[in-house]
């Protein structure tokens, strides 16, 4: 047993009455360069082994208020699942010499059956393995570990693709309850690119709870298939 340590900013967007398909640019600005500085802050401490910035709306999604705020905890323990996923993908990696988040975006770009949107640097798709009705994740394309890389035109291209998710959401499924969070290398290889990790966000649209059976066995039923949930959010996008 340990001390646990870390650190908790919360970040508070002026206007009380906007809501992620709301924000505006500027707002989206401050907010992702707010995240990229207390990344570099928090790698520096010596404690810290894994930053999250996360963002809770409604009460289904855990939001406490609802003044909109997005969170930034820093720990010095990483999270089981970053440690599952560093661990596979490394282990992809050695066995294929590729980086199966790259993969899986020249996969989703094949199949397109999944993608809703996509710039220069961004696209986001349903995730094949939803755990939640409608789990959209966004990933750069281009190789990256860290988040706080993410250069200037990085930065416009991803508040591009955040704004045209979170209005795709809101005109389909109306101002849904929902959780984002960004999953981004290990505070301890702050200082060099992983091959096999690719730095992403995870929305994950709280329109349904877990049952017995989810809970008990880690296994998810989705009452939608990505491929529906793609289909019925691109009805939005043409709209
Ligand atoms: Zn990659
Ligand atoms: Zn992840």
């Amino acid at each position: 047993m340990r001390l646990s340590l870390g650190g908790h900013d919360v970040v508070v967007v002026d206007d009380h009455d906007q809501i992620l398909p709301t924000f505006t640019p500027s707002i989206w600005r401050d907010l992702l360069a707010n995240f990229k500085q207390r990344y570099q802050y928090f790698e520096e401490l010596c404690n810290v082994e894994y930053v999250m910035p996360i963002y809770n709306h409604g009460p289904e999604a855990a939001a406490s208020i609802k003044h909109p705020h997005a969170q930034i905890f820093s720990s010095s323990i990483v999270p089981n699942s970053i440690a599952r996923e560093t661990v596979y993908t490394s282990r992809y990696f050695s066995e294929n010499k590729s980086c199966p988040f790259c993969e899986l975006i020249l996969h989703e770009k094949e199949q397109n059956t999944r993608v809703l949107f996509e710039n220069d640097s961004f696209i986001s798709f349903n995730f094949y393995a939803a755990r939640f009705p409608f789990e959209t994740w966004i990933l750069p394309k281009r190789h990256e570990s860290h988040y706080k890389t993410i250069t200037t035109r990085g930065e416009n291209d991803l508040i591009d693709i955040m704004r045209s998710t979170f209005n795709c959401f809101e005109k389909v499924l109306k101002n849904p309850p929902l959780n984002f969070y960004i999953h981004s290398s290990p505070a301890t290889h702050s200082n060099e690119k992983l091959p096999y990790y690719h730095w992403h966000i995870e929305i994950l649209p709280r329109l349904s709870n877990y049952g017995g059976y989810e809970l008990g066995s880690n296994i998810i039923i989705d009452v939608i298939t990505p491929e529906q949930a793609a289909d019925f959010l691109r009805i939005g996008i043409r709209t």
